[in-house]
């Protein structure tokens, strides 16, 4: 159980947190909702304690198991994809990890469901979100590739996991005019963002990014 206190002091504290909501600002982000939850959400809970002195820098930090907690911009930027300038009602993401991002969605949606391979991470992601006191998420232990069919359809849904080509249940999972953002490629990966339109979807390629690999099964 960690004892850091959620507040943060020094390189933890909500001053350092604006200095980094400055610096996605400068780096293009648009979307003042999205960074003002970035702002107020501690993401020194989220990484190990002998990391959180660095939870504010725009980098990616390790969770463990091989994974990652993204960087800070990536975050912002699929936030405000998804949301498209939109208040949310139900949201999905693949790939929950320690549930910084998942932490992020729930302050801008009314619903999220995340779902995550790894039960071991699964476990801090539970921890974190209770640390919060966040009540309008629900953590799925599974194969993200599935998406929840008995939830859907989504108005949103974010991938933190790079793919070779989109699962088709998510597209089949995604309300008309809902989005679906996620790294594809496998050693070059690109952002896409997919829309479902009433005629079928759009796609629009975007940055590249680097995200570790979608994989099958859990574990
Ligand atoms: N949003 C997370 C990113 C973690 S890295 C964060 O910021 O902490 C990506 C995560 O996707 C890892 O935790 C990995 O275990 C998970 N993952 C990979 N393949 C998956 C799959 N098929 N279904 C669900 N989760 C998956």
């Amino acid at each position: 159980m960690k004892t850091t206190d959620h507040r943060g002091i020094g390189m933890t504290s909500p001053r350092t947190r604006l200095r980094m909501v400055d610096k996605l600002r400068q780096e293009g982000i648009r979307d003042e909702a999205v960074l003002a939850v970035m702002a107020d959400v501690p993401r020194h809970i989220f990484v190990d304690e002998a990391l959180s002195h660095r939870a504010y820098e725009n980098v990616a930090l390790p969770l463990g198991f091989g994974q990652t907690i993204s960087q800070p911009y990536i975050v912002a930027r699929m936030t405000e994809l998804v949301r498209g300038g939109q208040p949310l009602e139900k949201v999905l993401e693949i790939g929950t990890g320690c549930a910084y991002q998942t932490c992020i969605l729930s302050r801008l949606a009314k619903e999220v469901y995340s779902i995550e391979r790894l039960s071991s991470l699964l476990d801090k992601a539970r921890q974190h979100l209770r640390q919060l006191r966040i009540m309008n998420v629900r953590l799925k232990h599974g194969d993200g590739h599935q998406g929840i069919p008995e939830a859907a359809p989504f108005d949103a849904i974010l991938m933190t996991a790079a793919a070779s080509h989109v699962p088709p249940s998510l597209l089949e999972q995604l309300k008309i005019g809902g989005r679906l953002v996620l790294p594809l490629g496998t050693q070059d990966q690109y952002l896409y963002m997919i829309e479902r339109t009433n005629e079928g979807y759009t796609e629009t390629k975007l940055e590249a990014v680097k995200f570790v690999p979608l994989l099958a099964g859990t574990a």
